[in-house]
This record gives structure tokens, C-alpha cells and sequence, in this order.
């Protein structure tokens, strides 16, 4: 399978401390070298791989970021994602510095629809008005803005909320992710984790506002079983081939990691139609929860991502 997309961890320096962060655990890891950055750049273009996704960790509060941007524009990356917790770019003199050095696609977190939520889920006060403020500046400035909200037990009721603010600003894509019970997520278990069927009717109300739109709606880590009728919302099958570079080991191809060493499938998972392309939830949640919720369904095998309507 050819690697379209280097998923590029600088390090796990953060500025925010959020109550699911799920790489909680490698913060101790601390940050890539300036140099070792620009080799693993160099490496994964040499090999053909043409988008990368700047990931931490958070990636704007590097000094040397605008350098690395640059860096991977001068040598070719065509696509240069910032996945971000957005509070820097409520800067808009950083915006404009971080264009101008070649990033052309923004993925900002949003995970409240109020200070007052998105605040105490990010453990930083005032991140909620300067995330909003970044989108706004970046759609100013003509940008791609996507956005990601990890859906928690604290948030899920107002997903709606959150999604009416994305479609207020004209965000062109967002995803919805179901939390993945690893790092700080797996210590804060009972605070964080929802029981997937209770998020349901409010992932569905957050698809039907977005689809009255041009805005995209995804939704990811919650499997077909629980999306009747939405099942071309599942993200997983947007994903495109993925090489992830972490900060002491790399992963060739992260699809194959992700499906057999992340995620995991039931024991009734066979009979259901969705089996053959299905990658089931992430492997903690079924750990805790068991496998009650997931309710196999009857049909016709689909084979194919193509095969959803
Ligand atoms: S294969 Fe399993 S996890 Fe996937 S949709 Fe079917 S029952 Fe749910």
C-alpha cells in the first residue's frame, strides 16, 4: 500500500492538560530535536510520501515550528497539516507567520460549546475563547479548517452545541471521535468514558444539522452498530494510508496497527454484516464495558467501504 501521509509526532510537550488526553502517558518523553525532525521529514518525502500531519503533543508552541514548516515546503510536502489545540493561533500575527512558511490545513480541538466545558475538559482556562478566536482567523485568512471533538462523558449531551458553533463559522469538516480510554482518559475512566449507545441520538443530531449544510460530519471510534442509517459518517474509511514517525519509534504502516493492536473486535462481531470492514471499537473500551452494546447486524456481508450508501 503506498504511504500517502507521514503522521509526524514532534513531541509531547503541551500546553494544555486534558482530562482524556490519550498520550498522557509519553509526556516524559519530551520533544524531538530540530534536526531529528527535519530528518524524518526528509526520509518519509524521499520515500514519496507527499502530505504530513505536524502532531504532538502540540505542535505550536515549538520556537522552531515556523522553521519546520518551511523546511517541509522547500522539500516538496504538498499538503502540511497543524493538528492543534487552536489557543495559538488566536494569535493572528502567528496565523499569518504560519501560512506564509506553508501550512495549508488547520485540525483545531473543540470539546465544549461553552468556556465553562471546554475549559475544565483542557484544564486551561480562557483555551475555549482563544480556540474560537483561532477559527475565526484562519477562516479570515481564507484557510482549511477542520476540527476534532472527543466525545466524553462531560460534552457528549452537547455535541449539537458544539456543532451548531463549527456551522456558525463555516467550518468545512468535522469530526466527532469517540474518546480513546488510554493515558489520562484510562485513568479518568468513569468521569470520562459515556456508554456508546447513550451518545447516540446526540451524534445523530450533530450529522442531521451538519447534512443542511455543505459542512462534512464524521464520525470516528464508533462503530457501524450504532450508526443505522449513518453509516457513510464513519471516519475510519476517509483515513488514508498513514507512516507514523513518534519520537522513538516509527510505525511503516500506522492501518495495520491501528486495526490489529489498537482496536479489537467481539466474539459476535462474525455475524455481523459489517465484519469485513469494520476495525470494532478501541480495544480499552470492551476491557471496562464488555461487549453487551455491540449488537451485531443481520444481513448481507458488505465488502467494501464503496458498498455504503
Ligand atoms: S463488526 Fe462488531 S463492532 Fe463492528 S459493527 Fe458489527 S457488531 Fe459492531
Amino acid at each position: 500500500m503506498l504511504v500517502k501521509r507521514l503522521d509526524l509526532k514532534v513531541g509531547f510537550a503541551c500546553n494544555n492538560n486534558c482530562r482524556f488526553c490519550v498520550v498522557s502517558n509519553k509526556r516524559e518523553k519530551g520533544n524531538k530535536t530540530t534536526e531529528e525532525i527535519k530528518t524524518d521529514l526528509k526520509n518519509s518525502r524521499d520515500c514519496g510520501v507527499s502530505g504530513v500531519v505536524f502532531t504532538g503533543g502540540e505542535v505550536t508552541i515549538r520556537k522552531d515550528i515556523l522553521e519546520l514548516v518551511s523546511y517541509a515546503k522547500d522539500i516538496g510536502y504538498e499538503t502540511i497539516q497543524l493538528q492543534t489545540n487552536g489557543r495559538m493561533l488566536a494569535y493572528k500575527t502567528f496565523c499569518k507567520k504560519t501560512i506564509s512558511a506553508g501550512a495549508n490545513q488547520f485540525c483545531i480541538a473543540l470539546h465544549g460549546h461553552i468556556p465553562e466545558l471546554h475549559d475544565f475538559l483542557t484544564r486551561s482556562p480562557g483555551a475555549f475563547n482563544q480556540v474560537v478566536q483561532s477559527i475565526k482567523n484562519l477562516k479570515a485568512l481564507g484557510q482549511f479548517v477542520t476540527t476534532n471533538t472527543v466525545i466524553t462523558k462531560p460534552n457528549y449531551k452537547f455535541l449539537p452545541e458544539i456543532t451548531r458553533i463549527l456551522l456558525k463559522y463555516k467550518v468545512p469538516q468535522f469530526q466527532l471521535a469517540f474518546v480513546h480510554a488510554d493515558g489520562n482518559a484510562w485513568k479518568n475512566f468513569d468521569m470520562i468514558v459515556p456508554l456508546k449507545t447513550l451518545v447516540r441520538p446526540y451524534i445523530y443530531k450533530s450529522i442531521d444539522l451538519a447534512s443542511k449544510t455543505k459542512t462534512v460530519a464524521m464520525v470516528e471510534a464508533y462503530p457501524f452498530c450504532f450508526m443505522k442509517g449513518y453509516e457513510r459518517y464513519c471516519s475510519e474509511r476517509f483515513i488514508p494510508p498513514t507512516e507514523v514517525k513518534d519520537v522513538d519509534y516509527s510505525i511503516p504502516n500506522f492501518d495495520e496497527t491501528r486495526k490489529n493492536d489498537g482496536k479489537c473486535k467481539g466474539p459476535q462481531c462474525k455475524e455481523c454484516r459489517y465484519d469485513l470492514i469494520c476495525e470494532g471499537p478501541w480495544k480499552e473500551y470492551p476491557q471496562k464495558r464488555g461487549w453487551n452494546e455491540f449488537i451485531p447486524v443481520p444481513g448481507q456481508k458488505i465488502r467494501s467501504y464503496n458498498e455504503l450508501v
